[in-house]
């Protein structure tokens, strides 16, 4: 079990090899623990929507950036996610509703522009639900038939 202050990671150790995880507190079998990521200071998606951490981005604006999956689960796999911290879905406050309306639209713009006529859009909520990162972001997949119900 991961200790207070961190997660255990869904992802299997070869996929966090790729992303020079300086969160990874502690390594258990062949799973990563990653520090829970609740603080701007500590957030990997805060990091790169600065421009600290360098991404794969295909879209930014004042308010958004999206990027392209460091380990895609489909042919296309990108993130978008708000410049603003915000932990995930149940902590968006009613000020942040529109702001999750122009993330929505977007993702559809941009899978369209991206040859991405069919998508699923997901955001894990919760570290069961497989969040890993605690920076809201909606992933959004595509490029293959895409099963039903997820796992
Ligand atoms: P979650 O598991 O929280 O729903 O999704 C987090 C996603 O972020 C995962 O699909 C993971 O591969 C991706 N990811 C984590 N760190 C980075 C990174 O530094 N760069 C990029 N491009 N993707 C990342
Ligand atoms: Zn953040």
């Amino acid at each position: 079990m991961a200790s207070p202050g961190t997660l255990q990671c869904r992802h299997k150790l070869d996929s966090y090899k790729k992303l020079k995880s300086n969160n990874i507190v502690k390594l258990k079998a062949d799973r990563c623990i990653i520090a829970k990521e609740t603080e701007m200071d500590d957030c990997i998606f805060c990091k790169i929507s600065q421009g600290v951490i360098p991404a794969n981005k295909l879209y930014e604006d004042d308010e958004v950036v999206a990027f392209w999956d460091l380990n895609p689960q489909a042919p296309k796999h990108f993130l978008i996610i708000p410049k603003k911290h915000v932990v995930g879905p149940a902590t968006l406050a009613p000020a942040d509703e529109a702001l999750m309306g122009r993330l929505t639209r977007r993702a559809a713009e941009l899978a369209t522009r991206h040859g991405i006529p069919d998508f699923r859009l997901v955001m894990n909520n919760g570290a069961k639900a497989g969040q890993s990162v605690f920076h809201l972001h909606m992933h959004v997949l595509g490029g293959r038939p895409l099963s039903w119900p997820p796992g």
